[in-house]
């Protein structure tokens, strides 16, 4: 089953479990994807150790860490790194409440893109729920610049993305995209690209301990002069595309789709959580709407059809 963007909330309709592995530690990681009711959001809930119990929101004040991933803490020790492939599947899908429940701190990073989370959720379907699903509408331009790269968040009729990245290699150079996001454009164009690296960063990585699970099954591996992966590259622009499948998971944060325009240059998961902050720290920058319901739409047997193909362009 395809996701949609309905007039009402969804959920999973089944639970589906994932295992793998945590590019960081290294480590197996079982996680289970559940249904959850109306208005519950997306939460982590940790199935064991010594945070056995801890629930985590998927929420902008929960970010404790952005330094290669994106990770969500409690504030007291328990915390969840690599969200944000996970979370760009559920949002980008239109699925708004689920349990993810997570034996370990890291969600694991699969084939590196989203893919096998995209393939999860298709297995578990998604089911409407009677809650009326809210949108975050932005309201004003809110602007944040960080060292030569900057973000910033603009009012739209939808969700637009516009991400540009600049590295200073021939493999990768300049690369931009510009993409409504819907749940058919982020399957087709988004979810299967993969995060990168560069050979060079690796063992300085490994030396701090992190990306010990990175290898080539997980990740794109940029040498010197050619790409690793014997596979090589699944579209010829897949940086900038695992950059905005990054940014749609990292704005999957503010707790609802987001109806407004994201453009970032040279931006990563630090300027991500950075313009969601100060986009919360204005009130007047956004407001939460509830999508019309079918009876207040004037016309109502002809607009209905309208209605619903406008929030749901890829309902079949
Ligand atoms: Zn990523």
């Amino acid at each position: 089953m395809k996701g949609f963007i309905g007039a009402r909330q969804t959920t999973l309709a089944s639970e589906v479990s994932l295992t793998g592995t945590g590019v960081h530690s290294g480590a197996p990681v079982s996680i289970v994807l559940c249904p959850a009711d109306g208005d519950t959001g997306l939460r982590f809930l940790l199935s064991n150790g010594d945070a056995e119990g801890t629930e985590i929101a998927a929420d902008p004040r929960s970010v404790t860490g952005v330094t290669l991933c994106t990770v969500l803490g409690d504030g007291n020790g328990a915390s969840i790194a690599t969200v944000e492939h996970l979370l760009a599947a559920l949002s980008g899908l239109g699925v708004d409440n689920a349990l993810i429940e997570i034996d370990s701190s890291e969600v694991p990073i699969m084939d590196g893109s989203a893919s096998c989370f995209v393939e999860a959720i298709d297995e578990a379907g998604l089911a409407e729920l009677d809650a009326p699903r809210r949108f975050l509408k932005v309201l004003k331009r809110i602007r944040v610049e960080d060292a030569g790269a900057y973000g910033e968040l603009a009012p739209h009729n939808g969700f637009h993305l516009d991400v540009e990245i600049d590295f200073d290699t021939k493999l990768i150079g300049t690369q931009r995209i510009e993409i409504d996001v819907n749940p058919g454009s982020f399957r087709r164009e988004l979810s299967r690209a993969r995060t990168f690296g560069f050979m060079k960063d690796v063992e300085r990585l490994w030396a701090a301990g992190l990306a010990l699970g990175a290898s080539l099954e997980n990740t794109v591996a940029i040498g010197e002069d050619r790409i690793i992966n014997r596979e090589g590259l699944r579209f010829s622009d897949e940086f900038v595309r695992h950059k905005a499948l990054d940014a749609v998971g990292d704005l999957a944060l503010a707790g609802a789709p987001i109806l407004g325009s994201f453009r970032s240059h040279r931006g990563g998961h630090r300027l991500n959580a950075l313009v969601l902050k100060a986009l919360f720290a204005d009130a007047d920058a956004w407001t939460m709407i509830e999508a019309p319901r079918y009876r207040e739409v004037r016309h109502a047997e002809l607009s209905h059809r309208l209605a619903a193909a406008n929030f749901a362009p890829e309902r079949s």
